[in-house]
């Protein structure tokens, strides 16, 4: 007799399973199903059940390759946000110690202690040396 664990671990060998983009639409899904609860349209609920249908898709295909390129499409999209919205979270975080200004040469962000006025900064990375104003 098998086990219910050794069932499912047969039934879902060679399927790809759960990513990055898995998470992200079953999170767009139960947000979509929330929102709904308010505003209860039907657009809302067929785009959070189509999603969900997607996920179940996704999870059980036998695509892996696909599946695969399909999130690190997602990634190549999503990796650039996460960074951008970090930094912005980390600008609010830290207002009262630190500023953050980007080098003009190399275009990365440095993190200046606040020190008012016109100052000239060296960058770190491309040893670019630029004037930056801090006034508040
Ligand atoms: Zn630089």
């Amino acid at each position: 007799m098998e086990s219910l664990k050794n069932k499912l671990i047969k039934f879902m060998s060679g399927r790809y399973g759960m990513d990055q983009l898995y998470y992200a639409l079953l999170f767009l899904a139960l947000g979509l199903m929330v929102i709904n609860i308010k505003v209860n349209t039907p657009i809302l609920m067929v785009l959070s059940d189509g999603l969900f249908v997607l996920i179940i898709f996704r999870s059980f295909s036998r695509n892996i390759s696909k599946r695969s390129n399909e999130n690190d499409l997602f990634l190549k999209i999503w990796n650039p946000i996460k960074k951008e919205s970090r930094i912005f979270w980390r600008r609010i975080t830290e207002i009262k110690v630190h500023r953050y200004r980007k080098c003009p040469k190399c275009k990365k962000t440095l993190k200046l202690p606040i020190k008012r006025g016109k100052h000239r900064v060296n960058c770190p990375e491309c040893h670019e040396n630029f004037e930056v104003r801090v006034i508040i």
